[in-house]
């Protein structure tokens, strides 16, 4: 295998579209043009903490062997086919339109070419200033950078869109972090992510583009984008082509929004800049996977007083931030309500997915039926009631399906909450489990196919908040250990051979995890 400053990396994206090719990193509007090119800032020490060797060979990339090598991923050299930019765009932020706003961290460095169309993104995150830096350092630290690797390739294993992450290094440098808001900033470790994506680009690349008139580069990056991420689209006309690739995002966004919901992803700042057009999870910041199953929970301390990023209101956010999208994809075409009509169905269609996948996570296939609505409904209350974590319940529910006494289907499901069980809410599991018994003797289903069905829908494993949390300072004092555990685990996460090998990282969020800044709830600091 080549090196890594040996191997040919592409540069369409740069070579597609207008750019600044100044290389000034000074914090400025860039208008008119889709990007600017910059050099990512060396660091003092780099060290490769961790590296994804499956992601790794299969785009064909050597592992870092000397201090040249590693030196690409932290910053410090270029490849000299790499033409590094940082990407231009806007975004509405909590609800209101931030103006522009672009990769005020993250640095591209070009683009690996598997086949024809089949091409990723190799972007530094916490590579230094670029112009849309704005006030900040354009670094990362440690803990974020952790969290955007472990979660993002968690959430690949878990069969969930996602952006990958490659490997992540710590720089050597320290960096100030005012991390709780409390006007008592702290030198932390910085780090820096190596990214990989088909592409990075967000609704927020489209809305600035409309929201500042270049309605030009907004046609050209629509017609690109459809050509490389969307060859299926088919239209006699540009306008119907605009329209089918809304439709296309709508319809990936939302798998992806459904995805979050059956594993208990929490996003945590799902602002349009933080929206892929492909439908994929991108920028790890303050989420969170869920453990106790609430529905207003949010991890963002920024989001506390709305809730807007709360766990059950993320497919309603999607639907606005699909508003905005095509308010921006408005200024290409004439007919401005066709977009208004499709997202007329997008409740319908979000309610139909939904309640298909909770009863999937129940053991149940094909149309809910009402009776099956009903039954979801009651499987709501029951994990608010009983204080169940939204992974174990899952979990522990497959194994009491068999149990022939509801007593015993009870004392199974008590492993899975917060709480002791009281009588009231133990007539409710008794409710429904008579109701999910009626409905799998009537539809004549066999309990092994409903338990292969619920092992390939509920993981065992999820990276929490308080895993995550842990590793990081273990880290910070030059342990290893739990990452790699960690790492381990999540390429297997729907196992049921981890209850054997490694039985400790499946057990229910700890006492004080729940009190501890940084393991339930997290600030945009990072
Ligand atoms: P986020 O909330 O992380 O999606 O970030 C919103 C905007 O702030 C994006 O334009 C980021 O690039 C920028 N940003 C976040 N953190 C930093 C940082 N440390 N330095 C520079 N820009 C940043
Ligand atoms: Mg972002």
């Amino acid at each position: 295998m080549q090196n890594i400053l040996e191997i040919k990396f592409k540069n369409i994206f740069v070579e597609s579209f207008l750019g600044d090719h100044s290389l000034d990193s000074s914090s400025r509007e860039t208008l008119g043009v889709l990007y600017a090119k910059i050099n990512p800032t060396p660091v003092s020490g780099p060290v490769l903490l961790a590296w994804s060797s499956d992601l790794a060979s299969e785009l064909g990339m050597p592992f870092p062997k000397n201090p040249q090598e590693l030196g690409l991923f932290a910053g410090n050299n270029l490849n000299p086919s790499m033409i590094p930019y940082s990407a231009r765009y806007g975004g509405h932020q909590f609800g209101h339109w931030a103006g522009q706003l672009g990769d005020g961290r993250a640095i591209t460095l070009g683009e690996i070419h598997l086949a024809e169309k089949k091409i990723y993104e190799i972007q530094l995150k916490g590579a230094g200033v670029t112009p849309y830096s704005r006030r900040g350092d354009g670094r990362a630290v440690l803990r974020s950078s952790l969290r955007e690797f472990v979660m993002s390739e968690a959430m690949f294993y878990l069969n969930v869109p996602t952006t990958r992450a490659l490997c992540l290094v710590t720089t050597g440098d320290d960096v100030v972090r005012d991390m709780f808001y409390n006007g008592r900033p702290e030198y932390e470790p910085g780090a820096i992510v190596t990214r990989i994506a088909p592409s990075f680009l967000r609704f927020g690349n489209f809305e600035i583009l409309f929201a500042k008139g270049e309605i030009e580069n907004l046609k050209k990056l629509t017609m690109w984008t459809i050509d490389r991420f969307y060859p299926q689209i088919y239209g006699d006309n540009f306008e119907s082509k605009v329209f089918l690739f809304f439709k296309e995002v709508c319809e990936h966004s939302l798998l992806m929004v459904i995805e979050w919901l059956r594993v208990g992803f929490v996003h945590g700042v799902m602002n349009t800049d933080n929206m892929s057009i492909l439908g994929l999870t991108i920028d790890y910041g303050p989420f969170s996977m869920m453990d106790q199953y609430q529905e207003d929970f949010t991890p963002n301390t920024t989001d506390l007083p709305g809730r807007r990023y709360a766990f059950i209101k993320q497919p309603s956010i999607l639907f606005w931030n699909l508003q905005r999208l095509a308010t921006a994809l408005s200024g290409l075409v004439n007919a401005q309500n066709i977009f208004e009509n499709y997202l007329a169905n997008f409740e319908q269609n979000f309610l139909d997915q939904y309640y298909k996948m909770m009863s999937a996570k129940l053991g149940l296939r094909g149309q809910p039926s009402e009776e099956i609505i009903n039954l979801v409904q009651l499987l709501k209350e029951v994990l608010v009631l009983g204080h169940f974590d939204m992974t174990l319940f899952f979990v522990k529910f497959k194994s009491a399906i068999s149990e022939d006494k509801l007593e015993h289907k009870i004392k199974i499901l008590q492993e899975a909450s917060y709480l002791t069980i009281c009588p009231e809410v133990g007539e409710k599991i008794k409710f429904f489990f008579n109701l999910y018994t009626s409905i799998v003797t009537n539809s004549h289903l066999q309990i092994k196919d409903i338990e292969q069905v619920m092992s390939k829908e509920n993981p065992q494993f999820i990276p929490r908040n308080y895993l995550l949390h842990q590793c990081a300072q273990e880290l910070e004092r030059g342990d290893s250990s739990l990452l790699d555990r960690l790492m381990k685990a999540l390429k297997n996460p729907y196992s049921e051979g981890l209850q054997k090998d490694d039985p400790d990282l499946l057990k229910l969020a700890p006492d004080w995890a729940t009190r501890t800044p940084g393991c339930s709830t997290l600030s945009c600091s990072s």
